[in-house]
Formats: structure tokens, sequence, C-alpha cells
């Protein structure tokens, strides 16, 4: 009997299968080859959402509808104010549809019903940071290049941009981007994960609630190939927005590369926290669980290696194991599950292979290592893992495993702790957890990431940016630069009367 904190099924009848179709120009479409695909829950081997399945044929007319819309001005033409009151009843309506939003993300994801509330309210809440900043759209004016001049910079909306996203986070991701990107006046085709497509297809039904011009934005379901590759390729495309694998986000890079358009890439990460011997080790190991199992570890901020000082390492792994064998793992309908299922039965093959690899490589399994059964349910879990024994050339101290599988390296010295950070080609996250001030800000400087958490992990707001370094991503998300990626910048240079001598000396 596995000693750990188990949720068995729940008995519910599940909702009918949810039926998602293409947005294209403001019309609900099937593909044109009648093509679909099925979605089984993770947690419970069923269909529980049935998709048309796009091609080119279906991507093409869905950019030719953005690049209209763009290009007549319906949306990129209003005021700042009139795109904030949309932005604004979509949040609302987002609240207002909360409970079937988490529903369907659960079924889909696997993610357990409580996360997915807390995902899509916090969702409505970028919308409406978005729609406040949408408001506060402005360039520079330069007042002193002479008596006779004047120059202002002007932002204005990128232009078409095509919007791909992962299946761990689909709708909360896709908030990420969408809202900023029509704060800025752009129009969009969005291509969420052929995995998770439901909560983008219900929030076009509500963007059209809100009164969002048709054509503004369009949806189309598929797969990465061909659906994703034409977004990324069209010459009618301005900018592609992409969060996913570090692989395909190379792959979209080059595919853009062909007509440069603008490319913005949230990657993988392989992220550390370091825990010196001084730090509030209660909220650390805590912190630790939370950041290595939260949504499986299928997570671009799993904090999935610990890098912890020689002098506390035993205990606090020790600790580390106890907490573990306490977190909820289970039916994610049930209200008091605290992770849920893996996404699929090939990924879940994938994580156990890491860890197995590991094994075979020295490491020591000091929980879990194996996937897991619920009653009631499949076995498409995962138990919470944690290995220690582990160095740093392993393929599991260096790669994103994506799983709930946590690896311990030790330090002894700041400087070695931040080598070990540093030694990876990932740079998403980072976190330090030490009670001197000093330590914590000589970490955050030395470490290569984009987001360093100080005796916290994976706190997040609106307000404050996003994204990565190294392979773990190009650009940055949410905030004020989150808007600023969906803006160009046009400079006008303005003689003010006819001051200037002629060129051309008449002879
Ligand atoms: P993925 O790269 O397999 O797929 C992401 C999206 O890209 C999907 O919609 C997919 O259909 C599409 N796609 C696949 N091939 C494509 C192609 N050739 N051209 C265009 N589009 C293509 O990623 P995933 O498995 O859905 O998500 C997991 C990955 O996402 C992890 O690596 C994770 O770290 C990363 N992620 C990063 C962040 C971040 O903010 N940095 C957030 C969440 C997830």
């Amino acid at each position: 009997m596995l000693d750990l904190t188990l949720i068995p099924a729940v008995q519910t009848t599940l909702p009918p299968v949810f039926e998602a179709r293409h947005l294209i120009d403001g019309h609900w479409q099937d593909s044109a080859d009648g093509a679909t695909s099925e979605r089984l829950s993770p947690s419970h081997g069923v269909v529980v959402s049935r998709a048309a399945r796009g091609g080119k044929v279906e991507a093409e007319a869905a950019i030719a509808a953005a690049r209209a819309a763009f290009d007549d001005g319906r949306w990129s033409q209003l005021s700042g104010k009139a795109r904030a009151t949309v932005l604004l009843k979509v949040a609302d309506l987002i609240e207002a549809n909360a409970d079937r939003m988490a529903l369907i993300e659960t079924l889909e994801s696997g993610k357990p019903i409580t996360q997915a509330r807390g995902e899509v309210s916090g969702a409505a809440d970028l919308w409406r940071y978005a729609a406040s900043l949408a408001r506060t759209l402005h360039g520079d004016s330069h007042n002193s290049l002479g008596a006779d001049m004047l120059a202002v910079v002007l932002k204005e909306p990128i232009g078409v941009v095509s919007i791909i996203t992962p299946w761990n986070f689909p709708f909360w991701i896709l908030s990420q981007k969408l809202p900023f990107a029509l704060a800025a006046g752009c129009t969009c085709v969005v291509k969420p994960s052929e995995l998770t497509p439901s909560t983008t297809v219900i929030l076009g039904e509500l963007l059209a609630e809100a009164g969002l011009p048709a054509g503004v934005v369009n949806i189309v379901l598929g797969y990465g190939q061909p659906v994703g590759a034409t977004l990324a390729s069209d010459p009618r495309v301005d900018m592609v927005t992409f969060t996913g694998s570090t692989a395909v986000g190379r792959g979209i890079a080059a595919a853009a590369s062909a007509t440069l358009k603008k490319v913005a890439l949230e990657l993988g990460g392989k992220n550390p926290q370091v825990i010196f011997p001084d730090a509030d080790l209660e909220s650390a190991a805590d912190a630790v669980v939370f950041g290595v199992y939260f949504n499986v570890g299928q997570c671009c901020n799993s904090g999935s290696r610990i890098i912890v000082h020689e002098d506390i390492a035993q205990d606090f792994t020790a600790r580390v194991v106890t907490l573990s064998r306490q977190v909820a793992f289970g039916d994610p309908l049930d209200p008091a599950t605290q992770v849920g299922a893996i996404v699929s039965r090939e990924h879940g093959a994938k994580i156990d292979a890491y860890v197995s690899a590991a094994r075979r490589a020295g490491a020591q399994v000091a929980l879990g290592g194996a996937a897991l059964e619920v009653p009631g349910l499949g076995a498409q879990f995962y138990q919470p893992t944690v290995l220690t024994g582990v160095t740093p050339d392993m393929a599991i101290a260096r790669e994103e495993v994506f799983g709930p599988v946590l690896t311990v390296l030790t330090f002894r010295t700041l400087d070695e702790a931040l080598a070990l950070v540093n030694d990876a080609d990932y740079g998403l996250s980072a976190g330090v957890w030490s009670e001197n001030v000093h330590t914590c800000l000589a970490f955050a400087r030395g470490a290569q990431a984009g987001t360093v958490w100080t005796n916290t992990w994976m706190d997040g707001f609106p307000e404050v940016t996003f994204g990565g370094v190294k392979q773990s991503g190009l650009g940055r998300e949410i905030g004020p630069y989150g808007l600023d990626e969906f803006l160009e910048i046009k400079s006008l240079v303005m003689r003010i009367g006819r001051t200037r001598a002629p060129w051309v000396r008449p002879r």
C-alpha cells in the first residue's frame, strides 16, 4: 500500500461531449473536409470533446479574415476607451461562465477543478488589466530639436497576430496574450492545442457577446501541422506569439524568418530553487512541494530542481518527502484534489523514461518513481517523485521532464549555487530561500532567469511582466511590457514653418 494521499473517483455524471468548431470571420464552421478529432479525458478515459480538425484552407481563411479586419480599421481605429469597454465586458462574461469553462478545462487537461476555477478567474483579471492598458497607449514627443522642429514617436498596433498555445494552461496562457494584443488594436488568429481546444472556443462565443466585431479574433482548431505551421509562415501575418516547447518554438522562429515577422516565444524551463541553511525551512519545503507538483509538474515554471546547502540537504529532503506524501493526488473533479492526471499516455511514458534513465545512471529514488493508479479511475497518474544522488550532467537534471519529479543537488557556497543555476540551456525562473537580504540580492543579480523569486515561488501578477532568457524564450508577456510586444513604433518628424534652406542652390 502506497503511503500517499489519494482522492478516489467522485461519483458524478459527466457533461455531454463539447462540440468545438472554427470561428472564422464571425462564423462558426466545420472543416471543409469534415475532419474532426476527439479528446479523451486523461483522468476519466472517455471522450469529452470533439473538435473540427482544420487544415491549410481554414488557417488561410482565418488569416484573410484577420487581415481584412485589421486593414479596414474596424478595431485598430477604435479609441482605447472603446476597446477597453469590450475587454471589460469579456472579463465579466468569463466570470459569469467560470464554472462551465473550468469543468471542460479539467476534463480535457486533467487538472484539478479548484485549480481550473482559479485559473479562469485569474484570467478574467488579466482581461481587466489589459483593458486598463488600452487607455494608456502613447508614445513620446521631442520638443527640443530646434525652434522649427517637432517630432513625435507614435505607437501603433503591429497588425495581424497569430497566437499558438499549449495544453498545460490553455485558458490562462491565451489570456496572457489575446487581451493584450486586442488592447493594442491588433487582430488575431488563435490556435489552441489540439488536446485542449474547448475553453478557447467558449471564449469565442463570449467575445461576440461582448460586442467584438467579427473577424477581429478568429479561431482555427487542429494540429501544429498544418494549422500552426501556416499561422507561423503566412506573409499576411505580422507577428507570431507562441507558448510551448523549445523545439517547436525554434521551428516557429525558423518558419517566421522567411518573412521576418516578429516572433515572441514562451518556452520551457528547468527552474532551480536554492535553499540556504538560514532560510525559513518550513516555508521553503512547502514552496518546493508546491513548485514541483502544481499541475502535475506540467508547468513551464515547475521548480523541478532544488539546490540545497550540504549542511541541511538530508534533513530538508526528508521534510520534502514527508510533505509530498500529504499532497492530495487523485480525481480532478473532487474539490479537495491538488494534483490531477498526466495529460496523455505518451507523456506519462516520457516522464517514466526520464526517471528510469536517472536510476540507471545512479540516482536514488527517495519517493515515488512510478505511475499511480487512482481508485475508480485509470492509471494515467504519476506518483510524487523525489530523486537524490543526481549529478548535474544527468538528463534529469538538465532537461524539462514536465512531470511531478524533483531532483536534488547540493552546494556549499553562493558562487557554487549560482554556477549550478546557470549551467542550463534554459533561463525561465529561479528562486532563492534565505533570511539574509544580501544573499537574496546577490543571487537575484547573478541568476540567469527572466523571473527571480526570493522566499516565495510562482507568485505572479498581471502588472509584473513574465518571460525567459536563453532557450526559455524571446520577448515578454503581461505587464506594460506585454502590451509593448504588440505595438510597432513609428517616428513622425515635422518641420514647423518653411524654415529649411533649400538643398539645391538654384544657379
Ligand atoms: P508543443 O510545443 O508541443 O505545442 C504547443 C502548440 O504548438 C500546440 O498548439 C501545438 O499544436 C503547436 N504546434 C506543434 N507543432 C507546431 C508547428 N510545427 N508549428 C506551429 N505550431 C505547432 O507544447 P505543449 O506540449 O503543448 O506544451 C508544453 C510545453 O510548453 C513545455 O515545453 C512547456 O515548458 C511550454 N510552456 C511554456 C510556458 C512559458 O510561459 N514559458 C508556459 C506553458 C508551457
